[in-house]
């Protein structure tokens, strides 16, 4: 049987196949520039009740500076929440 590290490639790679999984479906949307970002992100910031991610610091500046604008903008261009 083929082990890294002591542990079945075959138990390691369904653990990765989940992981990505999992991470994939809790994917975060930047509400400033609209793209995916993973809720492990270093830039968050909180709002209202919920917490926002941000792909790069400029874009949190950006909505600090103006929350209502950016959310105002995303809703505009989404319904599914
Ligand atoms: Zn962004």
């Amino acid at each position: 049987m083929l082990l890294l590290f002591g542990i079945p490639i075959g138990a390691l790679a369904a653990y990765l196949y989940k992981r990505d999984r999992d991470l994939t479906r809790d994917v975060r949307t930047d509400p400033v520039c609209g793209m995916k970002v993973r809720p492990d992100s270093p830039y968050e910031t909180d709002f209202g009740r919920r917490r926002y991610h941000f792909c790069t610091d400029s874009c949190r500046r950006k909505f600090n500076s103006d929350p209502q604008r950016w959310l105002r903008h995303r809703q505009a261009e989404s319904t599914d929440e």
